[in-house]
């Protein structure tokens, strides 16, 4: 079956290629067929012996009609079959001219899209002649499409961006190209396209017009790039204006609080207080201008240091605690026990958005207390700050608002308490800065509690450290507080934390008869009840109590107290404290009182040794106001008045063999500013490996890259004007205690 058809492939094949030797082939068999019979024929019916017979004669006849009858009807059939096959043919034939067409127009239209295309399109052979050039291309050539076909013409090239490519290999730039319109910015996309065997590859480049995007582009860079120039200028302008700003209030404030340290009749000291107050407020004013501007002009640079969490907040709740106590209100912290000693964040961002809520916390309450309270947050590593009180509260349509900047909850409100309303402002931003939250719920008349939650990691080098040895209560040790109140309430629950059974009374007579039902590890007596209730009370426990202790307001500290009490702690307590004294053998406290532990106490400890001071201030009357602080706190100074003569003083007295204990150096002098003269100092120790002397900047700059120039240069550390008594002697008693300084 195959092989018939092959031999009929074949012969097709030949009769197409050779159809006059097939025609030839075709007549000669014919020819010959017909002749051979004819010839048969009549060469037999003339023969004698033939034996011509009629009947046989018709038979054969008729058989041969038969035959040729058959042939006919045979070519008929094939005839009517080749011509269906011819008619499918031409319909065949009219789809396929229909198509042609068809693609005709499709191929017109393409290409006058491409043509009439926005876009630059131009194809390129491979040595680069045009084949195609639409008309977009040809209009900013300028020239004819007939004139660009087959040349190599290209534009000139007058600045070139950056090129990347994609990963079908097309390639993508922008080009600004010299035109007769003048320069155009042409954002290009190339790639090779193959074309059929044996042809190279074709380059298709399409263009985009960008000039106007572009050069928008350009502007808003350069706008922006103006913009945040302007935004340096203005930050520095502030700094500086605030620090001049700052210098002579820093006098104003220092003298007014010299003066009232002199003798004044009753009107003379209200007078110097008021002055001293409005000084103080001013200075809160600027700095939060100064912050605001900073946060504004984007330059809010969070440090990243370990530092001690429940140092902070008890620093935080001490610092307030006059303020509060002044208006008879209770302030106390609690620090969760769970939460690492040391964290790794922005101490001092973290303090003034807490010194922010708890002052306000503190300002819009009138009775009851604040508390500050630090857990662990709902996330791991996060750590929540909860400062609540029980104020005036905030009505729930001001509770968004007094986010923004100058709002406040109720402006008749706000002009009897003042206020700038940008400390919440500030500080969601710094929180948010952080990656924190801060959220806010309140009941009008009830009270308020801010809690913000940051993300906050555990400081490697403090990992397993504990602040102090918390007293073994565990065992059934029973500790009577009688007290009332916020701190009360915080009080019990670090004590049931250590372990501890408490039992908590605010009433005297109820204290009273609970005390001999057992035998007390220890009593703990508010004298905020009162301080005749406190003695009967500690009276009342010698027989019941090993550990009989009063809690004290500072003001009270120097009150003569009951002889019944073992010692004494004072609000607002540090959880050190608390568990130093529980942890003492209550047999060798003495009856009367005891000082306190040591915790608390280091601040006055060392600063009567006397230090020799060199003071290196440019302003008359900041040196006079240092000198006083510093005469005051029983040490010698020496004042210089530029860097140069600092430079001097400290040389001679190194080589005099009496160096001075510490440099307190402004920043900005005439002739030699500080931070020229440390590195001075610094250079000359490193040279004749002499002593390393402490020196601390003074400065009223609060920009973190002043900051890093001060301890760049080798200071020691930092002291912000306007400095006040209690600023400056804790830095002194740091020294002193440790001759190594960190403010
Ligand atoms: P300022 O206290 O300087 O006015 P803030 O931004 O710190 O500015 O506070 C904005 C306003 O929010 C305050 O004026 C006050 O109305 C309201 N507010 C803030 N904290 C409290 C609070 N603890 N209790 C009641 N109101 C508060």
């Amino acid at each position: 079956m195959g092989r018939t058809f092959r031999i009929k492939v074949h012969t097709r094949r030949f009769r197409r290629r050779h159809p006059r030797i097939a025609f030839a082939i075709r007549s000669f068999v014919i020819f010959s067929a017909t002749f051979g019979g004819a010839f048969g024929f009549i060469t037999g019916s003339r023969s004698e012996n033939s034996g011509y017979d009629p009947n046989a004669f018709a038979i054969g006849a008729s058989f041969l009609f038969a035959l040729a009858c058959l042939g006919l009807a045979t070519l008929s059939m094939r005839l009517r079959f080749v011509n269906k096959r011819l008619r499918t043919l031409a319909a065949h034939n009219e789809a396929l001219i229909d198509r042609n067409w068809e693609l005709k127009e499709a191929e017109e239209r393409a290409r006058s899209l491409f043509e009439q295309q926005g876009d630059l399109i131009v194809l390129r052979d491979h040595q680069g002649r045009i084949t195609f050039a639409n008309d977009a291309y040809c209009a900013l050539a300028g020239r004819a499409r007939n004139a660009l076909i087959g040349t190599r013409f290209d534009f000139d090239v007058l600045e070139q961006g950056e090129s990347a490519r994609e990963s079908s290999g097309t390639r993508m730039h922008d080009q600004k190209i010299a035109t007769p319109v003048g320069g155009r910015w042409i954002a290009w996309r190339e790639g090779f396209v193959r074309l059929d065997a044996g042809q190279g590859a074709e380059l298709q480049s399409v263009g985009r017009d960008v000039t106007d995007r572009t050069e928008t582009e350009r502007a808003l860079s350069e706008a922006r790039d103006q913009a945040d120039a302007a935004n340096r200028a203005k930050s520095r302008f502030l700094a500086m204006a605030s620090h001049e700003i700052r210098t002579p209030l820093n006098g104003i404030i220092g003298m007014g609080g010299l003066l009232l340290d002199t003798t004044l009749t009753l009107e003379q000291a209200t007078y110097a207080r008021a002055v001293k107050t409005s000084g103080e407020a001013l200075m809160a004013l600027i700095e939060e201008l100064l912050d605001y501007s900073k946060i504004e002009a984007g330059k809010l640079d969070l440090e990243l240091r370990p530092f001690a969490l429940s140092t902070l907040i008890e620093d935080i709740t001490e610092l307030l605690a006059p303020r509060a106590q002044a208006k008879n209100l209770e302030i106390a912290a609690y620090v969760d026990e769970r939460l690492p000693l040391e964290i790794v964040g922005d101490a001092a961002r973290l303090r003034q958005v807490l010194l922010n809520l708890a002052g306000n916390a503190i300002k819009f309450t009138a009775s009851g207390g604040v508390a500050l309270i630090v857990e662990p947050g709902i996330w791991p590593s996060e750590i929540s700050f909860l400062v609540r009180d029980t104020g005036i509260g905030i009505a729930p349509e001001a509770r968004s608002r007094i986010f923004r900047e100058f709002e406040q909850a109720d402006e008749r409100v706000a002009r009897t308490y003042g206020g700038t309303g940008l400390g919440l402002a500030i500080s969601e931003r710094i929180i948010k800065r952080m990656g924190g939250r801060i959220t806010l719920t309140s009941e009008p008349g009830q009270g308020s509690t801010f809690e913000i939650a940051i993300p906050l990691t555990a400081s490697q080098a403090g990992a397993g450290q504990t602040a102090f040895a918390s007293p073994d209560l565990t065992g059934g040790k029973s500790i009577l507080l009688i007290a009332d109140g916020i701190e009360a309430a915080l009080i019990a629950r670090r004590l049931e934390r250590w372990g501890g059974q408490i039992c908590m009374v605010s009433d005297a007579a109820v204290a009273e008869a609970l005390l001999p039902e057992r035998s007390w590890h220890a009593v703990l007596i508010d004298r905020a009840l009162g301080p005749d209730v406190a003695d009967r009370l500690g009276e009342a426990a010698r027989t019941h109590a090993s550990q009989r202790l009063v809690l004290l307001t500072p003001s009270s500290r120097h009150e003569k107290l009951s002889a019944a009490f073992t010692g004494f702690l004072v609000k607002p307590l540090r959880a050190a404290s608390l568990a130093a004294r529980l942890a003492l053998t209550p047999e060798i406290v003495a009856p009367d009182l005891a000082p306190e532990p040591p915790v608390e106490s280091t601040a006055n400890a060392t600063t009567s040794k006397g230090l020799s001071v060199l003071v290196a201030e440019d302003n008359e009357i900041n040196a006079l106001l240092m000198r006083s602080l510093l005469t005051k706190l029983g040490h010698s100074v020496v004042l210089a008045v530029h860097g140069e003569a600092a430079l001097e003083s400290w040389l001679a007295s190194a080589s005099a063999g009496t160096p001075y204990d510490l440099v307190l150096m402004d920043i900005q002098m005439p002739q030699l500013d500080g931070i020229e003269a440390t590195k001075r100092i610094r250079a000359h120790e490193a040279a004749t490996g002499g002593r390393h002397t402490p020196i601390l900047a003074l400065t009223a700059n609060t920009l973190v890259e002043d900051r890093y120039a001060c301890f760049e240069a080798g200071m020691n550390g930092f002291l912000i004007k306007p400095l006040d008594r209690e600023k400056l002697e804790e830095a002194l008693a740091g020294l002193a205690a440790s001759r190594q300084i960190a403010v």
